[in-house]
């Protein structure tokens, strides 16, 4: 890491103990962006990258609500409001028990450039709790997203901050969290949540558009390397909302996946994934992944098993933060993986990144390769601001679109910054250099 901003990182450390994952995220950025300093001194001089790395404004706040035998329940909501620079702040809310101010910190960093990648009108924020929404009925799930959006509520707007889903948040959660909102404010503010339903202002392929944005991605990957996904084997990590429609669009693509996970275990169909029955287990039964195997009777499920030691060309890390460590890294490239993109946020630890972009695997970050989620709720908010309504056909060639510029500009920027092929430098190198010009013309704030 370049001198001036080991010092930076130094800082950030102090500044933010015992916050793992954020300060992960912020040395794979710093680590990255030296060669930018180089070339633009005054980055440095006017101490943007500082700024940068402290979140514009930090909530956190109780959440008391009753569960079903009448019992007080209290948890703890958080929304970080990390940069508004390019736009109102925009990221999802995720309700997990692992929850925690580091969690949401280093979501929100991630979450600025990514947003920058996009190329829209939007800054970068996250929010969420430490409610497990697992087991709990609607009743209790709407009762918590009540309570929650009761204290959030004074804190967002269309043109202030924007949430969306994550990890246990989908359209259930969205619908409940809107029409608190619209209750509190006495307004039919369309534009303050994305990801709804389509009955109350929610847009076509929002659903769908992280995990086919990712499958968009992956193609230009391989097409850069002169490949297809005809008769590639894939592997995808997750069975929630980014995982399941990134093997539906593997799939449409011509790969074929073999084998995803749940928090439980892994399934193996050699077949290739059955999504009928794997969208019935996860977004109807809200089952575990093990189900799959009472219908799919040739598949396999292993308990606790590691997906990243299943043969592949793709593997798609689509659950967790740091769920493919060095070790998998040096498995997948050893059974032959040449390509690995993030569905996840920050899902490769820092060794398995090293691994391999040593290895000469094609390597795609989440804030790039995962992009399409966040793009496509601009879309969404772009709609619900006109009043409009487009076709699936219509959103869908525009997330495609958006994912071929990430991927290009990704690629133009390493190239640029002597590292062709190195779409870790690329996407952070652009996306800084984004959030940076406009803090720059906007002064010090
Ligand atoms: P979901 O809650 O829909 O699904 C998450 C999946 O990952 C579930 O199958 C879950 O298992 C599994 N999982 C969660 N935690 C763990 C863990 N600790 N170990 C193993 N498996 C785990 O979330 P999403 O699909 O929305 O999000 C997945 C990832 O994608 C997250 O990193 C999120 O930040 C990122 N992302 C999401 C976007 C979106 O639009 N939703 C946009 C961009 C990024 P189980 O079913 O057992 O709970």
């Amino acid at each position: 890491m370049d001198e001036k901003l080991e010092a930076v990182f130094w800082n950030v450390q102090q500044r933010n103990p015992g916050e793992v994952e954020f300060i992960q995220s912020v040395k794979e950025v710093l680590a990255s962006i030296g060669p930018v300093l180089a070339k633009y001194p005054k980055f440095a001089e006017q101490k943007i990258i500082e700024r940068i790395c402290e979140p514009e404004r930090q909530i956190i706040f109780r959440v008391p609500w009753q569960d079903d035998r009448g019992e007080v329940q209290i948890n703890r909501g958080y929304r970080v409001q990390f940069n508004s620079a390019l736009g109102p702040y925009k990221g999802g809310l995720r309700f997990h028990p692992s929850v925690n101010l580091s969690i949401i910190k280093f979501l929100g960093f991630e979450q600025t450039f990514k947003n920058a990648l996009t190329g829209m009108p939007i800054g970068g924020g996250k929010g969420g709790s430490d409610f497990d929404p697992k087991g709990r009925s609607d009743d209790e799930v709407m009762r918590f997203c009540q309570s929650f959006m009761t204290e959030l509520s004074r804190h967002l707007g269309e043109y202030t901050d924007v949430p969306a889903g994550d990890i246990g948040v989908g359209k259930r959660e969205i619908g409940y969290l809107f029409g608190q909102y619209k209750r509190i404010s006495n307004r039919y503010e369309s534009g303050v949540l994305t990801g709804k339903g389509l009955s109350f202002g929610g847009a076509l392929v929002r659903t769908e558009a992280t995990g086919y944005g990712l499958g968009y991605f992956v193609r230009e990957m391989l097409a850069a390397r002169g490949e297809s996904f005809e008769g590639k084997t894939c592997v995808v990590s997750g069975a929630g909302n980014v995982a399941i429609y990134a093997i539906e669009k593997v799939e449409q693509l011509g790969g074929r996946v073999v084998a995803c996970s749940d928090s439980c275990g892994v399934i193996i169909d050699e077949q290739g994934i059955d999504l009928p029955t794997l969208k019935q287990i996860k977004e109807v039964d809200r089952a575990p992944i093990e189900k799959y195997t009472e219908i799919r009777k040739k598949s396999q499920y292993q308990r606790g098993g590691n997906l990243w030691n299943i043969k592949c060309d793709v593997a798609l890390p689509c659950a967790t933060q740091n769920e493919l460590t060095g070790r998998d890294a040096s498995t997948l490239i050893r059974n032959g993986c040449q390509v690995v993109a993030e569905g996840a946020n920050m899902p490769t630890t820092p060794e398995g990144i090293k691994r391999f972009i040593d290895a000469g695997v094609a390597y795609a970050p989440g804030k790039a390769a995962n992009a399409g989620g966040v793009a496509t709720s601009a879309l969404e908010m772009q709609q619900n601001a006109s009043r409009d309504a487009w076709s699936f056909e219509f959103t869908d060639r525009k997330l495609a679109q958006i994912m071929k510029d990430i991927h290009d500009r990704c690629l133009e920027t390493a190239d640029e910054f002597g590292v062709p092929g190195n779409y870790a430098l690329g996407a952070n190198i652009e996306g800084f250099m984004r959030v940076a010009e406009a803090m720059q013309s906007l002064g010090l704030i």
